[in-house]
């Protein structure tokens, strides 16, 4: 009953002409699973992307965006703006965000909202970095990232929401949690789901795995039970890869 969804982040990677040659060859993929498929270019590219793959079953998603309305934001852009370019689903608390823009769980609850209440989708990141599975503490901080930014919402907002589990030690470092890693982590996210919010809305979470999905390691990761779909940063970027992957379900 929950979505299989594979995502590919693109980060900040591709001007105008790179992002044109990765659409066109996008478009020229075959889908042969069930999974729903996203793709997430830089801002300036979005609006071509949606209008490339705009009747391609791909959907054009954001990597980020401000919490308020419109307004004195410089450098900002909001989920009204997003959304007047076609713009549906965001994803929000990325750990580079996290660690680079000093994104705080109160400023995600704060992003999250504003999101919702533009009737947005969250692809809601989250994960512990290597210092926390070190010292066998990731599911407290796992636990508490998920506590801060969304325990606040209602268990209708659910519907909207995605949940992508990233350990930040294996994303873009070629290392991946094992899908016995990947499986006991999910388990864990739906219990805590279900321990707030009742199994049939921990039931109805799709929670995605993020950290060096490959075409030779997705199939695996994805078999678990718990595991719902990846969020795809590096092997996003080529189109064979990335179908590779979404064609892994
Ligand atoms: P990589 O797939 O490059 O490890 O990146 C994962 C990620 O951060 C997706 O958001």
């Amino acid at each position: 009953m929950r979505k299989n969804i594979v995502a590919g982040n693109w980060k900040m990677n591709n001007d105008l002409s790179q992002t044109e040659a990765l659409l066109s060859a996008l478009t020229n993929q075959t889908k042969t699973s069930n999974a729903e498929v996203m793709v997430a270019p830089t801002f300036p590219n979005l609006y071509q992307a949606f209008n490339v793959l705009k009747n391609t079953g791909i959907e054009v998603i954001a990597q980020n965006m401000h919490f308020a309305e419109n307004g004195a934001y410089t450098g900002e852009v909001s989920a009204s703006i997003l959304k007047s370019v076609g713009v549906q689903t965001v994803i929000l608390g990325h750990s580079e965000r996290r660690e680079y823009f000093n994104e705080t769980d109160e400023l995600l609850a704060k992003k999250v909202d504003a999101a919702l209440a533009n009737d947005m989708r969250v692809i809601f990141c989250f994960g512990e970095e290597l210092a926390d599975r070190k010292s066998g503490n990731e599911e407290a901080v796992v636990e508490s990232q998920i506590k801060n930014a969304l325990f606040h919402l209602e268990p209708s907002a659910f519907e909207n929401i995605i949940l992508a589990y990233e350990p930040v030690w294996a994303i873009g470092t070629g290392e991946t949690a094992s899908p016995e890693q990947a499986q006991d982590m999910h388990a864990f996210i739906r219990k805590t789901l279900a321990d707030k919010y009742g199994t049939d809305i921990a039931d109805s979470v799709s929670i995605l795995y993020g950290g060096s999905v490959k075409p030779a390691n997705a199939q695996e990761i994805f078999s678990k039970p718990d595991v719902d779909g990846g969020l795809i940063g590096g092997a996003s970027l080529k189109a064979e890869d990335f179908f590779a992957i979404v064609n892994a379900f």
